[in-house]
């Protein structure tokens, strides 16, 4: 038996990627500290609205297998009693009409669903795998998964192409291509890959029962009872090989360096110039949160798509705001979250911004509830501004935007820079959410292991 040298790791950055790989490496006996330069959670944190705490940033838990992966590597069992969530992926209000995703069966709209299920239906039962492969070429693993994905996907690249070519009804057209936005890219820049996530997730959304907070939780557990140190409010400002400098000038040598912050910020702190035009940027977003007197009558999930994605495109590429944009709308009783995509331009949009009031009232329009939000006991509101500071430049979401044929699964990220620095996290695994943060905290997992740490 070989005996694992035990090493010094730092991890930069406590969101749900650091705190998820410094779990795993402290399960194998390494020493692993973690430096947050705010509270730990990232983009998943909770705020105080009136006198309740509520959770911000993701809402859907989407592609359970991948945590299920995550845990089956630790031997813990389940920690988040995930819950379906009613109306899976929610009313989409196009602009020919609104479309439950799934479809139901009393709709239209409901046997081209069904036609388009169906051309999916090879890549479903390979969904974790695809997440959680290293894509390297030598894999046969891999290889087949590459098979099955352009089995279905075909010549198409784009999610834009490969919609076009299905002869779908322009509702279902409309709300298909509406779920590449949510790794911040159009149909015609998102991988012909994104266009299939509905069919893919059909009506396994979720949410833990005690709310998207007891994710954090739960990797904050894992991690302690591991012997993971956190260090919150402690900024890295310098890296320089396994070298960190803390803000207040302390420095830290470590074995290995993991980064789970954005790349770009990484590269800065490297001494590395970065260039990010705003039209290389994924979108950012403008959350608001609001607790009302009474239930919203909304159904659970509502999305409101921008009614034209070219505009929509040339808007956030050009940094402007966009006259329509997609708009995700979370209902929880009285607890109502709108999340509005905007470009990353690092604005504060505040909810007296003459844009944010026309979004919101498109929203309260189209749910026919209109004035609805004036009467919320509190509102709290998260802007580009905010995502900005510990993530992407201008806040972009998801961080750059890569080439078509580099933002699916099947193009090798950069995991490794040097071999004492790795990168997980969402700008480095691409479509950005939870799924596909876990699956790359587990390929570089997976990669290190090969290399003996
Ligand atoms: C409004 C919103 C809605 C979303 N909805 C969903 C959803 O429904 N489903 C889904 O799956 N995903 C969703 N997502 C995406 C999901 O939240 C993210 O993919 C995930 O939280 C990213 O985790 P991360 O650890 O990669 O990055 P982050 O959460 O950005 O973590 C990076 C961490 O690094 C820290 N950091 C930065 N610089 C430094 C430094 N110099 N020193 C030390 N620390 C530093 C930051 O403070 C931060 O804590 C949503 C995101 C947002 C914002």
């Amino acid at each position: 038996m070989t005996t694992r040298q035990v090493r010094e790791i730092g991890i930069l950055g406590g969101g749900v990627a650091g705190l998820s790989m410094a779990a795993l490496l402290a399960a194998r006996g390494h020493a692993v500290r973690v430096y947050e330069r705010d509270r730990a959670g990232g983009k998943l944190r909770r705020i105080a609205l009136g006198d309740a705490d509520v959770d911000t940033g993701p809402s859907l838990f989407t592609f359970p297998g991948v945590w299920q992966a995550y845990l089956h590597r630790l031997g813990e069992p389940d920690l988040l009693n995930l819950q379906p969530l009613p109306g899976g992926l929610g009313v989409h209000h196009t602009p020919f009409g609104a479309l439950p995703l799934p479809v139901p069966p009393d709709h239209p709209s409901y046997s081209a669903w069904q036609r388009y299920v169906r051309r999916a239906a090879p890549l479903a039962p390979q969904v974790t795998a695809l997440l959680t492969t290293p894509p390297r070429l030598r894999d046969p693993a891999f290889r087949r998964l590459g098979r099955v994905l352009f089995g279905v996907t075909g010549r198409h690249l784009t999610a834009a192409g490969w919609l076009r070519a299905q002869g779908l009804p322009p509702d279902l057209h409309h709300a298909l291509g509406t779920h590449a936005l949510n790794a911040g890219l159009v149909p015609q820049d998102a991988p012909a890959l994104y266009a299939l996530i509905p069919a893919l997730v059909g009506n396994q959304v979720f949410r833990p029962a005690a709310g998207m907070g007891a994710l954090l939780d739960g990797l904050l557990s894992l991690g302690q009872t591991r012997g993971v140190q956190l260090k919150e409010g402690t900024a890295v400002v310098g890296v320089s090989g396994q070298t960190l400098t803390l803000e207040g000038g302390e420095v830290r040598r470590h074995d290995l360096l993991i980064s789970a912050m954005d790349p770009a910020r990484l590269a800065r702190l490297r001494g590395h110039s970065v260039q990010s035009r705003v039209n290389r940027r994924t979108v950012s977003g403008v959350a608001l949160y609001a607790t009302l007197p009474a239930p919203a009558p909304w159904a659970t999930t509502n999305v409101l798509p921008p009614g034209d994605f070219r505009h929509f495109r040339s808007a956030v590429r050009q940094g402007n705001l966009p006259t329509e944009t997609l708009a995700l709308v979370h209902a929880d009783g009285g607890r109502v979250a709108i999340l509005l995509t905007a470009p990353a331009t690092a604005e504060a949009l505040s909810l007296d911004r003459p844009w944010v009031q026309a979004q919101v009232a498109r929203v309260e329009r189209t749910l026919g509830t209109p004035g609805l939000l004036a009467s919320a006991l509190d509102v709290a509101v998260l802007p580009p501004s905010h995502y900005a500071l510990g993530g992407h430049p201008g806040g972009a979401l998801y961080g750059a935007v890569l080439p078509v044929w580099r933002s699916g699964p099947l193009h090798p990220q950069p995991y490794r820079l040097s071999p004492g620095l790795w990168q997980v996290g969402t700008g480095v695994h691409p479509g950005g959410g939870l799924p596909a943060v876990l699956g790359g905290v587990l390929i570089v997992d997976q990669l290190l292991r090969e290399a003996g740490i």
